[in-house]
């Protein structure tokens, strides 16, 4: 229901505000020290990045293309995208403290001026607003449990026109993951759960709102797990 969509939002807020902003702030980035397990989590995202730049690359002149980057982080897609050219870029983030990082890793990436096409902006991808040629939602499912699925879909479905980009982490491992599960979120955020999602709830659920998919793409190191799936309209 309604409450329980607020609580575990303000839940993830909370989480990556604080205790998991520090955590995610390192492992998404290439000169701080982390230990090994954040190490194999670092290499499995940067494989993710790899291979939705890749993906988008083959797939069209970027320049011609806008993007919406939903639950952007610190920017690992969004900044490269706009290097590519991209024609505009939205990166939005329910984290106030992640949109502050990816501000900065802008500003030092193009010399103190964020260009024009790069806009940031803090809020929850429930309540973004325009529309896009592609929006991603990347390694943000993970946060929510299946019921508040078709709710997340709708809010991206909604400001998509031509193709999206979803990660997920499989349920086929659920069990090897819930004994990680500490390591995703160590100490006092224990509370942040980590919920997976079979990819036919995720495949059927968009097929209902009129998107099907083109490619997949399972990145699988020993502590990360994100399914990539690009969807067209049909
Ligand atoms: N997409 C980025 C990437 O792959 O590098 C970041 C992934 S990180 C694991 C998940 C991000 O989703 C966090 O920055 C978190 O604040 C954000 N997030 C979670 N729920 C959100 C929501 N409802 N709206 C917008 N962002 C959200």
């Amino acid at each position: 229901g309604l409450r329980m969509t607020v609580d575990d939002k303000q839940l993830v807020t909370n989480y990556f505000n604080t205790v998991g902003f520090e955590r995610w702030r390192k492992i998404y980035s290439d000169n701080e020290q982390v230990n090994r397990v954040q190490q194999d989590i670092r290499r499995g995202h940067q494989q993710t990045v790899d291979t939705i730049l890749r993906w988008i690359e083959e797939d069209g002149d970027v320049t011609q293309q806008s993007f919406c980057d939903a639950g952007c982080g610190v920017g690992s897609l969004s900044i490269p995208l706009a290097k590519l050219g991209a024609r505009e870029v939205v990166a939005s983030d329910i984290s106030h403290a992640m949109v502050k990082e990816a501000q900065e890793r802008a500003k030092k990436e193009w010399g103190g001026n964020i260009p024009s096409c790069l806009t940031f902006n803090v809020g929850d991808l429930q309540h973004l607003q325009g529309s896009f040629h592609t929006v991603l939602c990347v390694d943000v499912l993970i946060h929510y449990s299946d019921d508040q699925l078709g709710s997340l879909l709708d809010s991206l479905c909604r400001v998509a026109n031509n193709r999206m980009i979803i990660s997920f982490a499989p349920k086929t491992f659920y069990y090897t993951l819930l004994k990680r599960i500490g390591d995703f979120f160590p100490g006092p955020s224990k509370a942040t759960r980590a919920y997976l999602h079979r990819e036919k709830d995720i495949l059927d659920a968009l097929q209902q709102r009129g998107w099907h998919a083109t490619r997949k793409h399972l990145v699988k190191t020993r502590f990360y797990f994100s399914h990539i799936v690009l969807l067209k309209k049909d």
